[in-house]
C-alpha cells in the first residue's frame, strides 16, 4: 500500500524549529495539482530549495521522509510553477504509475496538507484571518482564540463476502477516471455512528445487501481525499441479491476468485483486501 515504504520513515511530528536547506523538496500545490517534473522510467521531481524561482521565504513545514525535510510552497495566487516544473494532477501521476511509492506518498500527505492551510486561512467563528501557531500543527485566530488542528475524513472500504458461494462484491464507479477500476463498497462516516454502523449503512446503501460479522484489517492514510480509511470484512445475510445504487456506482457483481484482476497499481488498502482474499480463496 501506499504508505508501506520500508525501508524508508515517514515522520509526521510538527517541527517548529526546522529551517529549509538546500536540496529540501518543496511542494508546490494548487487543488489537487502539484509542480513536478516527469523524468524517466516514470519517475517524477518536485522542486528543490535551492532551485531557481524556489524562494526559501514563507515556507510550510510539511513533514520529513528519513532525514529529509518536505515543504509547501506558498499559495502564490495562480503563479505558474518554477521553471522546468509543470503542475500535474496527483491522478495523471497514479494512472501513469508515476513515482516511487515513497515519493508517492509524500506527495498524497502534500496534497492533503495543502488542501487543509488552503481552507484554513480566515477563522470559522469570527471571520479574521488565522496565523500558525507556532509551537502545533495547527492554526490560531489571534481575534477570538480559536484554533483549528488538521482535518480527516474518517471512512470506511468494505468487503462483503458470500461464504457459501465464495464470492465478494466488487464495484465501480458511475463515473470519473477510476470508473474502469474495479474497487469495494465505500464510503465517510457520518456524524453520530460508529465505524460498524457505516459498514452496514454504506453496504445498504450501495448494494442493498445486509451484513454481520464485521472484522476490522487495517488503515490507510488517503490524503488526496484527506481521508483516514478502515477495511472491514464482512459478511452477508439473506437475500443476496445485489441492488445497486445507480447514482453512484456504475456496477456491482459478485465475483469469485477467478474474477478478481485487481488494480493497476498496488497502493490502494481497496486493492489490498481485494488480491488478499482471491490469492487466499482460489
Ligand atoms: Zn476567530
Amino acid at each position: 500500500m501506499i504508505q508501506d515504504i520500508a525501508p524508508h520513515v515517514f515522520h509526521n511530528e510538527y517541527q517548529p524549529e526546522a529551517k529549509p536547506v538546500s536540496g529540501d523538496p518543496v511542494f508546490f500545490v494548487r487543488g489537487q495539482m502539484l509542480a513536478v517534473r516527469r523524468t524517466d522510467e516514470r519517475g517524477f521531481e518536485v522542486p528543490r530549495v535551492g532551485d531557481a524561482g524556489v524562494a526559501t521565504e514563507g515556507l510550510t513545514y510539511l513533514f520529513a521522509l528519513d532525514k529529509t525535510s518536505c515543504w509547501l510552497a506558498p499559495d502564490r495566487g495562480g503563479a505558474e510553477p518554477p521553471e522546468g516544473f509543470e503542475l500535474v494532477h496527483n491522478r495523471e501521476l497514479r494512472m501513469e504509475r508515476r513515482g516511487t511509492r515513497e515519493r508517492m506518498f509524500c506527495a498524497y500527505t502534500a496534497v492533503h496538507l495543502a488542501d487543509w492551510y488552503a481552507k484554513t486561512r480566515y477563522c470559522g467563528v469570527c471571520g479574521q484571518p488565522m496565523v500558525h501557531h507556532g509551537s502545533m500543527r495547527a492554526m490560531h485566530c489571534t481575534s477570538c482564540g480559536n484554533t483549528v488542528f488538521p482535518r480527516l475524513n474518517p471512512a470506511v472500504i468494505v468487503c462483503v463476502c458470500d461464504p457459501k458461494r465464495n464470492k465478494i462484491v466488487l464495484t465501480r464507479y458511475a463515473a470519473g477516471r477510476y470508473a474502469p477500476i474495479d474497487a469495494l463498497v465505500a464510503g465517510f462516516v457520518e456524524i453520530g455512528e460508529t465505524m460498524e454502523d457505516c459498514v452496514r449503512r454504506e453496504v445498504c446503501e450501495e448494494v442493498g445487501l445486509e451484513v454481520t460479522n464485521i472484522r476490522y484489517y487495517k488503515s490507510q492514510p488517503w490524503g488526496v481525499a484527506g481521508d483516514i480509511l478502515s477495511g472491514y470484512w464482512c459478511d452477508v445475510v439473506g437475500d443476496p441479491t445485489i441492488h445497486r445504487d445507480a447514482e453512484e456506482l456504475g456496477r456491482a457483481v459478485w465475483a469469485g476468485p477467478d474474477e478478481i484482476p485487481g488494480q493497476p497499481d498496488d497502493l490502494s488498502l481497496t486493492n489490498e483486501m481485494m488480491c488478499l482474499w482471491r490469492d487466499t480463496h482460489r
